[in-house]
């Protein structure tokens, strides 16, 4: 979509009554028109979120300024994050969250749990207790895309070590410990992850994906193929109508698995266990990145 189909998109999107949005990449700092799209949708009461790896942030401050919450992916401590994507990337990843933060934007970290990180996550854990950021932890797969199979990379742990991950990371949270940025009922979704478990889904209900190109899915999980509709060529309400809803087993990510669970109304499923208390929030720490 060019410019102008963009707008028009999001403003027959907001006029349907579209709360808020969650731009997501590639890398949306570097979109062309990031900084125009950002502030339209904020003047029309839209909250906006954003995926990022942080590297521009300290560089977009004007548009990080009118964000609702920025989500900056670490995959651990700093040798381990640079493994993946690149020596400095930890450093400018951090720096970026504290940036984003010390401009009062709520920060929240992102972990997708694999073979690369599984032996560093109470590193990357102390490391959040201390910065005051709190980490959402989501398993590693093949593909982003439900039902799409790409050739193992290496990455995905079997399922008894996934398993063995999140009860780790619920007994932390269960300990007290805030760095845990999953809420309950993903914790307790994952405790089964990769067997079948259909929560209830919001998908094509409260929420859409667009793609570049138009097309809207019910879903950002499932497989790209196929004819969707598009909201340049039928307009964004006809294009919501036709979306072909439906649920899956595979839901694997955590902040989508947390507002299904809400979304069904399984407050058994969302609330802590008997006895313990939700932590409160705590004031950020200033820090100083030197790695
Ligand atoms: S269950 Fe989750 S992954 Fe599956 S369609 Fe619904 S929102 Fe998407």
């Amino acid at each position: 979509m060019g410019r102008e189909q963009i707008l028009r998109a999001l403003s027959e999107l907001s006029s349907l009554g579209m709360r808020h949005v969650s731009l997501d990449g590639g890398e949306p700092l570097l979109h062309r028109h990031v900084d125009e799209v950002t502030s339209f949708l904020v003047q029309r009461q839209v909250r906006v979120y954003m995926n990022t790896n942080g590297i521009l942030v300290p560089r977009k401050l004007a548009t990080v300024r009118l964000l609702s919450k920025v989500k900056i992916s670490l995959d651990g401590p700093a040798a381990c994050h640079d493994a993946v994507r690149g020596e400095g990337a930890w450093r400018k990843a951090v720096v970026g969250a504290l940036a984003a933060r010390d401009a009062g934007v709520p920060v929240e970290l992102t972990c997708v749990v694999g073979r690369h990180n599984v032996d560093h996550i109470d590193e990357l854990l102390a490391f959040a207790d201390h910065a005051r950021f709190s980490v959402v932890f989501q398993p590693a797969r093949t593909s982003l895309f439900v039902g799409v199979e790409h050739p193992a990379t290496g990455t995905q742990l079997d399922g008894a070590e996934m398993r063995r991950v999140f009860r780790r990371l619920e007994a932390a949270k269960l300990r007290g410990c805030r760095a845990v940025g999953n809420r309950w009922s993903s914790l307790r979704h994952f405790r089964d992850f990769p067997r079948d478990v259909e929560p209830p889904c919001a998908a094509g209900w409260i929420n859409a994906t667009l793609d570049p190109e138009g097309n809207l899915f019910h879903c950002g999980q499932v497989s790209r193929a196929g004819r969707p509709p598009n909201v340049v060529a039928l307009g964004a309400r006809a294009a919501f109508d036709a979306l072909v809803r439906g649920a899956c087993s595979q839901c694997w990510c955590a902040r989508v698995v947390e507002e299904n669970y809400a979304w069904g109304g399984q407050v058994h499923r969302m609330l802590p266990p008997l006895g313990v208390a939700e932590p409160a929030a705590r004031r950020p720490r200033r820090l100083k990145v030197v790695a």
